[in-house]
């Protein structure tokens, strides 16, 4: 078994080689580290690594490993699915969400963001290759959100981050095409900066596609297991 050192410096330089064959710099892909279901003590192992970038999905188990590593300074990233009743959370703990697919949503993220805080930053999740299962928003829905979270006072809207199933590389293009549509619709159109985009499966096809932020979990901290 791989220290984490060794498994994020692994990750790191993948990227930077399909930074290299994409003929792009390897400083504009953020690596998101995602620890779902790993604990506590594997993301300060990690932290010490220097990653400060890390994605969570379940709201309960990301309280309380913030309140654990309240000492660190961590980036936490919520990539799960968002839930009505729970954006208060969200809204106060976390630096980004990456899964807003609605406007009701956002408007109460914007709300709830206390105002001493900075910007919450978002991705709009969109349903980029038609999959029942997923979230996400329509592609034909994603113009007019863009000009309407674009305008919420307390959120900066981003860019776009989709799950495309595994090995559809048109999904991902479909996905640069589109983040590069809508870019003119934004309020301000400097933060519209961030593809988030890429899993341990399709790190290095994301980045050909123009992801600026890869989502890796596996990769990184082993396998999840769930029955824990
Ligand atoms: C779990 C998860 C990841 C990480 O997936 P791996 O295949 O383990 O790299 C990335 N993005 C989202 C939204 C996830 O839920």
């Amino acid at each position: 078994m791989n220290s984490l050192k060794e498994s994020r410096n692994q990750v790191l330089g993948q990227i930077e080689a399909a930074c290299q064959q994409a003929g792009r710099k390897a400083e504009t892909v953020q690596l998101l580290a995602v620890s779902k279901t790993h604990p506590s003590e594997a993301l300060r192992e990690m932290y010490a690594t220097g990653q400060r970038e890390f994605g969570e999905n379940y709201l309960q188990e990301a309280l309380e490993k913030m309140e654990t590593l309240a000492d660190l300074e961590i980036e936490w990233h919520f990539i799960g699915h968002v839930q009505r009743n729970k954006t208060k959370h969200l809204a106060e703990k976390f630096a980004w969400v990456h899964g807003v697919d609605r406007l009701i949503i956002a408007e109460r993220l914007s709300s709830q963001r206390l105002a001493t805080q900075p910007p919450l930053n978002i991705c709009l999740q969109v349903n980029i290759d038609g999959q029942d299962s997923k979230d996400g928003c329509q592609p034909e829905e994603v113009a007019e959100l863009v000009q309407k979270l674009s305008q919420l006072p307390h959120l900066r809207l981003r860019g776009i981050m989709v799950i495309p199933a595994p090995n559809n590389v048109a999904a991902l293009l479909d996905a640069q095409k589109l983040f590069e549509a809508v870019k003119v619709l934004h309020a301000h159109p400097e933060d519209w900066d961030t593809l988030s985009m890429g899993m341990s499966g399709d790190l290095e096809d994301a980045i050909a596609a123009g992801s600026t932020m890869v989502r890796i979990g596996t990769a990184l901290f082993g396998a999840r297991d769930y029955s824990k």
